[in-house]
Order: C-alpha cells, then sequence, then structure tokens
C-alpha cells in the first residue's frame, strides 16, 4: 500500500477523476477546491478535506495542483496567508499538473525550494476520458531527483509519462502540445465543411480519412462532438485559448514564427467573445461553418 499522503487541489473536470484514481490506488488523500461542493465525492469515497491550499500542504508529503491558470497557480502556491508554501515543510514534493505559463512555474520552483521543497511542472494530455482512466500523456519538469520521487504516483494517473529536463520544461511541451491540437481541431473542420458543402458526408469522410495519412486522434475522439454538434466539454475553448496565448507569449521570447497558431487563436477569441468560451474546443467549426454559410 501507498505510504506517502497525496494532498489534491482543484478537483474540476480533470482534478476531480485524477484524485479519484489516487484513492482507489490506495493512496491516502487530502483533498481542497474553491467551490467547496466538489469536495464532497471525494470524501464520501474516503478522502479528508482540508480548509485551503495552506492546510492541504501542511497534511500531506506530496501536493498535486490542478489548476486552470497561472494566476490560479500563483494564488494558490504563494498567497503569504492561504498559499500551499506558507504551509510548505522541507522534503515535500509540489507537482503542479496545470497548464501554465513556464515562467511561472520557475517562480513556484524557486518558491518551493527557498521553503526547502521540491517542486515539478507536470502538465498533462488526453483530456477528460484520459484523467478519469488513468491513461493521461504527463510531461515533467524539474530535479532528476523530484522526477523518480514522482513517478509511481504519475503512473497511477498517466501511461506515458516523460521528464524533458529543467523547472518549465514540462510547460514548454505542453503548449508544443496544444499548438498541434487546436491546428488539428480547425484543419479537421475546414475539410468536414468542404466535405459536406459539396454533398460528401462527413461521417464517411472520417472514416476513410482515418485509414490514411491524414487519420488523428482529434478525428477519433471528437467524431461524434463534430457531426453532432454536441460541445459539452471536454476541454472548454477558453482553457485552450489561454493555451495558446502561452504558445504565443513563448513563441515572441524566442523568436520563433508561428503564424498558423496565430489565426486559430484569433478563432477562439472571436468564440469567446461571442460567449462560447464554456464550450468545447470542437466548437471551433462553428467559425468555420458560419464564414461559409454551411452547417455539417
Ligand atoms: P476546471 O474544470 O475549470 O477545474 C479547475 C478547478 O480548479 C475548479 O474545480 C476550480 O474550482 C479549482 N480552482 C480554481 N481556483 C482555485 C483556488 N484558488 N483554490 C482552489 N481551487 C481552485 O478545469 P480543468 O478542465 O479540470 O483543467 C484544469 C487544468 O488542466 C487547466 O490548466 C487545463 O488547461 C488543463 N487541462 C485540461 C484538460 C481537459 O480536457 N479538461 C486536458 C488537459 C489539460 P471552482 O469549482 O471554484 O471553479
Amino acid at each position: 500500500m501507498p505510504e506517502e499522503t497525496v494532498g489534491f487541489i482543484g478537483l474540476g473536470i480533470m482534478g476531480g477523476p485524477m484524485a479519484g484514481n489516487l484513492l482507489r490506488a490506495g493512496y491516502p488523500l487530502v483533498v481542497h477546491n474553491r467551490t467547496r461542493a466538489k469536495e464532497q465525492e471525494l470524501v464520501s469515497a474516503g478522502a479528508a478535506a482540508a480548509d485551503s491550499p495552506r492546510e492541504v500542504a501542511s497534511q500531506c508529503d506530496v501536493l498535486i495542483t490542478m489548476l486552470p491558470d497561472s494566476p490560479d497557480v500563483e494564488e494558490v502556491y504563494l498567497d503569504s496567508d492561504r498559499g500551499v508554501i506558507a504551509g510548505a515543510k522541507a522534503g515535500q514534493l509540489l507537482i503542479d499538473m496545470s497548464s501554465i505559463a513556464p515562467a511561472v512555474a520557475r517562480a513556484v520552483c524557486d518558491a518551493a525550494r527557498e521553503a526547502g521543497a521540491e517542486a515539478l511542472d507536470a502538465p498533462v494530455s488526453g483530456g477528460d476520458v484520459g484523467a478519469r482512466e488513468g491513461t493521461l500523456s504527463i510531461m515533467v519538469g524539474g530535479s532528476d531527483d523530484g522526477f523518480k520521487r514522482a513517478q509511481p504516483l504519475l503512473d497511477v494517473l498517466g501511461e506515458t509519462v516523460i521528464h524533458l529536463g529543467p523547472p518549465g520544461a514540462g510547460q514548454t511541451a505542453k503548449a508544443c502540445n496544444q499548438i498541434l491540437v487546436a491546428v488539428t481541431i480547425e484543419a479537421v473542420s475546414e475539410a468536414l465543411v468542404l466535405a459536406s458543402k459539396a454533398g460528401v458526408d462527413p461521417d464517411r469522410l472520417i472514416e476513410v480519412l482515418s485509414g490514411g495519412l491524414s487519420g488523428n486522434r482529434v478525428m477519433e475522439v471528437r467524431r461524434r462532438n463534430f457531426l453532432e454538434h454536441d460541445f459539452t466539454p471536454g476541454f472548454k475553448l477558453s482553457l485552450h485559448h489561454k493555451d495558446l496565448g502561452i504558445a504565443l507569449r513563448t513563441a515572441r521570447e524566442l523568436g520563433v514564427y508561428v503564424p498558423t497558431t496565430a489565426i486559430v487563436d484569433q478563432m477562439l477569441a472571436a468564440l469567446e467573445a461571442a460567449g462560447d468560451g464554456g464550450l468545447d474546443h470542437s466548437a471551433l467549426l462553428k467559425v468555420i461553418e458560419e464564414a461559409s454559410g454551411h452547417e455539417i
């Protein structure tokens, strides 16, 4: 049986099922979420609840966070009164699995080291399905020792767990992942609308293309969402917009040319401005449909 007590903060679409998997694997668990009602299901399954991030930190050996964005991670870790670092202990391992800016991941890592703790950035890919099934891809930045200690626990949450380099390296990999997913959703949307307006059945199109070089996971996993216009998240479009912002800022810092990412970022901005930020990112299809005057 695992002996280390795990703290888990951020029990949303991803964090809730991930925490549940750790509990089922036998880890003693302490949880906290801003909307406290989200703790109830895990408490009923045997977890303890804590009143603040600081309280979680004071009760665990390894702490995991799964929060929306960089400012949330800064608040949860660095708030001098209620934050994780304020309650951190020497020897503790802090793993942030949110998708955030690499620079913020490095700042959290520095603050952890000052408190005698170790921090890893370990963002994920694989979506809500991967979170539930424990099959996520996990991209890790941080020290070798921190990675070795985290590995058994990350193996419960994911199938592909890779250490990419120093603090921030995991977040850089995640930004690359988000470029590929967004651009693929946009390209699939263009293909589906073109086929449909030309009178080719989009469902059959996906079937035939899946057997060739253009076959991809987006088409496989989001097939039903596209075809039925079911944009229940999944992955909220506003979060993907946030991730492309991280990718664009990082590219600008490094002087890297990412024109297609910039265009898809603007499409997501338009959907968000129209009040669609809470829809699944496959709703990018709507932009292409509206501009083409054709619904598939
Ligand atoms: P989500 O459903 O919005 O969950 C975020 C959770 O964090 C919410 O339950 C929220 O509480 C909680 N939270 C926010 N601020 C907090 C604070 N200060 N203290 C305590 N709890 C706080 O988002 P998600 O889809 O799980 O995504 C989480 C992260 O994973 C994001 O960075 C996202 O980009 C990344 N990600 C998501 C997916 C996906 O498919 N969903 C896939 C890969 C990566 P409230 O209930 O109060 O809002």
